[in-house]
């Protein structure tokens, strides 16, 4: 941990905001929703997307979607007999480095990334911005990395290549972290869905949001505090739920779950900007 920031002082400050940020547009995937929540009914279209959050210090990614080579043919990522190359509809205009281009940027300027979690659907376009800082949760990386054939169907091996390890990683502290120190951005270990998941709240001119990265999947997870049937540990997981509503709360912040169709369109859709 390099930049160790300490909360207590910026308690009694009104707290700082970030100048903006979008959801990227990203590619798709056709689930049946009871493998994203428990009691769940039908097909549902996800976007499996990254946000792009601009701050006076920086600029900062939450997850970084699929590994964009999907956008062009699914086959160019999973090899024959993996389900996603029938289950994916990406277009290459959807890509993170094009749609950062579409924004005015280059993967370059990419200053920290926070990763959700390791699975294939957020960590697949990390490889794009090695010269950003990372952040993951309290024992995320290792435990990505002692995986089980059990949940290898959740991984790409490919994102966590030799490059991608040997980049600036940084654990968060838990029970959260604030990024810059002045309160726009802190990252909450949600654990459960995996050991590292992470949550952030986002503070903006005129609101605040909470990206959940997959501590939830959809509504229904909210609304039930019911947990995706894939997740790591059932009972964190419903903790880390809890959490969540109470920091929405707490917050008057908005919820922005990221694979849940519904909240895309109110939030205005990909690429509309929020301030
Ligand atoms: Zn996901």
């Amino acid at each position: 941990m390099t930049q160790a920031t300490h909360l207590s002082a910026q308690q009694s400050k009104t707290p700082g905001t970030n100048r903006r940020m979008w959801g990227l547009d990203s590619p798709k995937m056709d689930i049946d929703a009871a493998h994203l929540v428990v009691g769940a009914e039908g097909t549902v279209r996800i976007p499996l997307p990254a946000y792009l959050i601009e701050h006076e210090q920086g600029l900062v990614l939450f997850d970084t979607s699929m590994n964009p080579l999907v956008c062009d043919d699914p086959g160019l990522v999973y090899e024959e007999g993996r389900p996603e190359r029938d289950m994916i509809i990406g277009d290459p205009e959807q890509r993170i480095d094009r749609q950062l281009a579409t924004l005015g940027y280059r993967p370059e300027d990419i200053t920290h990334v926070i990763l959700s979690h390791t699975h294939s659907d957020h960590a697949g376009g990390l490889y794009l911005f090695p010269q950003a800082k990372f952040f993951a949760g309290p024992g995320e990386l290792q435990w990505q990395a002692g995986h089980g054939p059990s949940t290898s169907h959740l991984f790409n091996p490919t994102d966590f290549s030799d490059e991608v390890k040997a980049f600036d990683w940084n654990s968060v502290q838990a029970p959260s972290q604030d990024l810059f120190g002045d309160g726009s951005i802190i990252m909450h270990h949600t654990p459960g869905h995996t050991p590292g998941e992470l949550s952030a709240l986002v503070r903006l001119p005129s609101r605040n949001i909470i990206l959940t990265g997959d501590t939830v999947h959809l509504r229904e997870a909210v609304e039930w505090g019911e947990v995706d049937p894939s997740d790591w540990d059932y009972d964190e997981e419903r903790a880390s739920i809890a959490k969540l509503k109470q920091l929405r709360d707490s917050e008057d912040a908005s919820l922005w779950i990221a694979h849940d169709p519904r909240d895309w369109e109110d939030f205005g859709g990909p690429l509309q900007e929020i301030a």
